[in-house]
């Protein structure tokens, strides 16, 4: 069974008119997910991440800060790209709580796959750091909170965004329990992600250029990245799912097709049920056209429910 977990405020973290990072994001997602063919998701509020989940992954100091930036109109900048709304605090404490949530529920048996649409997005994040449009890194507390709370000794986080997830790999490059798989454009922002990083052996990054797509992408994970999935065994399998490796999306150039969404997810599904019991849990990252989005997530979600 499948649970959805998502949040109303989501809706409201608002970067600002012309970001790409938008609520309509969202908007695109929820309506996808609306139609007759996911009517048997069960769908729940997420609820927020607490001081000492998110104090697993991030500094006493960035998680402070964040939560006292609540401007009263318009956005406070923090970088170029990672702007704050008055309801972005609220919406990064549910975005992150909801991973939580979802690795409760697939913990306890009471789901076997979740899917979190939730933003902002979190895999930039880095311990001390809100960057990449991202402020709190959502899947990066899910992990911890998989070790921490639930006892597990190995945890894989496979992220297919077309950015590479820095903050993913900074806060987990020295443990051992976590296997963190990157496919990612390179050259592209945030400009890590080379084959050399490879934290304690438990970091895989594995770029493709500009210009390659459905081919060069399955390949990628088939030959390298699967099998050292299936190596590590793992007893949860968490996605770092960004649809922005998409061909239509305005913010990079690799030439992915909305199928190949479905093909790496009935991977990766694949790769749960052969180790983990089936316990997946998914996120939304990044996808900026909405069509290219919305389409994404469909065949994202219906591979999850199969
Ligand atoms: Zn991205």
């Amino acid at each position: 069974m499948l649970r959805l977990f998502t949040h109303a405020v989501c809706l409201q973290h608002d970067p600002g008119l012309g970001h790409p990072e938008s609520p309509a994001r969202l908007k695109a997602v929820l309506q996808a997910l609306d139609q007759d063919r996911f009517a048997s998701v069960d769908r729940v509020e997420a609820p927020r991440a607490t001081r000492e989940q998110l104090l697993r992954v991030h500094t006493p100091e960035h998680v402070e800060r964040i939560l006292a930036t609540t401007p009263d109109a318009d956005t406070i900048r923090l970088d170029e790209d990672t702007l704050m709304s008055q309801a972005s605090a609220e919406a990064g404490l549910r975005a992150a709580g909801a991973l939580v949530a979802a690795v409760d529920a697939v913990m306890s048996g009471s789901a076997t796959r979740a899917f979190c649409a939730v933003r902002p997005p979190g895999h930039h994040a880095t311990p001390d750091t809100a960057m990449g449009f991202c402020l709190f890194n959502n899947v990066a507390v899910g992990a911890a909170h998989a070790l921490a709370a639930h006892g597990l000794k190995r945890v894989a986080i496979a992220d297919f965004d077309v950015h590479h997830g820095n903050g993913t790999q900074d806060i987990f490059q020295r443990e051992p329990r976590v296997l963190f798989i990157s496919s990612h454009q390179q050259p592209l922002y945030p400009g890590t992600g080379s084959p050399e990083e490879q934290g304690v052996g438990n970091i895989v990054n594995a770029p493709l250029s500009s210009g390659e797509g459905s081919d060069e992408f399955r390949a990628l994970w088939n030959e390298a990245l699967l099998p050292k999935l299936h190596a590590f065994k793992p007893q949860l399998v968490l996605v770092s799912a960004g649809f922005d490796a998409h061909q239509r999306d305005p913010l990079a150039n690799l030439q992915l097709q909305t199928e190949d969404y479905a093909w790496i997810t009935e991977r990766l599904v694949d790769l749960a049920r052969a180790h983990a019991s089936g316990r997946l849990v998914s996120t939304l990252e990044g996808g900026y056209d909405l069509q290219a989005l919305a389409a994404s997530v469909g065949a994202h979600v219906s591979a999850l429910m199969d």
